[in-house]
């Protein structure tokens, strides 16, 4: 199954893409795209590749950094030389970094940028603690997002100024078990941030090492989520349908799933938020 690019999918190619090209020389380094189409890596060797929440920092020994990001259709896909590419159609091919042995093909790449690695804060340095990252600081990720107390919670998790990694299926899954409306103030949830962060980070950490994504800890394709997909589905604790509804501000706007009965709310939702059809306005929740 595909994996929706989040936190834990760009770990894992991260580290892939590091062991393919840590130390190596690139004999091929070309950028499809209009800005950089100039740009040539060939001669450039390769220092590390890491990840930074959802960003992908390929260092060069040069003292430069690409910096690349997913967003939502994004992949990195390695091949041995000779191999045919298929990670989709060649005018989605935005990056092409070769050494000897391996050659890496960035499709659908978005935010491509070279920077001196001195300014690497320049493009990551408003992120979040990274849930992912060897510095996670809980502490911090929890601050910031208490220093928007009137923020709905299932906005604030996905701001990834305030942490860094998590994208739409774990803040889906980790509010349903942590019991928490995506649409409450995270004033009203204060009691279970740390719970509902610390669940996300779990759930990341259990699927880094592999592409698929479950959060029941069943693989299985429709056994694998709690409430993530499966709109007027019975949930898996209580049977209630469950609802999805799309959350957050425009054009960034995410479909949300949500058990309406193991995720009652004791405060009244924002009266701004959609559920159901989209542009619908949402009368204030009442609980339960
Ligand atoms: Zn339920």
């Amino acid at each position: 199954m595909v994996g929706v690019p989040e936190g834990d999918t760009v770990w894992l190619a991260a580290k892939r893409m590091n062991t393919a090209l840590a130390g190596a020389t690139l004999r091929r380094g070309e950028f499809r795209l209009p800005q950089l189409a100039a740009l040539d890596l060939t001669g450039a060797t390769v220092r590390e590749v890491v990840p930074r929440g959802k960003h992908m920092l390929i260092r060069l020994a040069d003292e430069r950094t690409l910096r690349t990001h997913y967003r939502m259709d994004g992949s990195w896909h390695i091949y041995r030389p000779g191999t045919t590419w298929r990670g989709g159609p060649a005018y989605d091919v935005r990056v092409v970094l070769a050494t000897d042995e391996w050659e890496c093909v960035g499709y659908r790449l978005h935010d491509v940028e070279i920077v001196p690695t001195d300014d690497e804060n320049r493009l990551v340095g408003h992120l979040g603690p990274d849930v992912l990252g060897p510095d996670w600081d809980l502490a911090e990720a929890l601050r910031r997002l208490r220093s928007h107390p009137d923020e709905q919670v299932g906005v604030a998790i996905l701001d990834q100024r305030n942490l860094a990694g998590p994208g739409n299926l774990y803040k889906v899954e980790s509010l349903f078990l942590c019991g928490i409306h995506p649409w409450a103030r995270v004033a009203d949830v204060d009691g279970k941030l740390e719970a509902v962060v610390t669940r996300a980070r779990t759930l990341m950490l259990a699927n880094r090492d592999h592409p698929e994504q479950s959060t029941t800890g069943n693989l299985r394709r429709g056994q694998d989520h709690w409430v993530y997909g499966r709109k007027g589905k019975p949930c898996r604790r209580c049977g209630t349908p469950i609802l999805m509804g799309e959350q957050g501000p425009e054009p960034q706007a995410r479909v949300t799933y949500w058990c309406p009965r193991c995720q009652a709310t004791d405060s009244p939702v924002d009266p701004l938020a959609r559920t159901g059809e989209p542009g619908r306005p949402r009368p204030l929740a009442t609980p339960g």
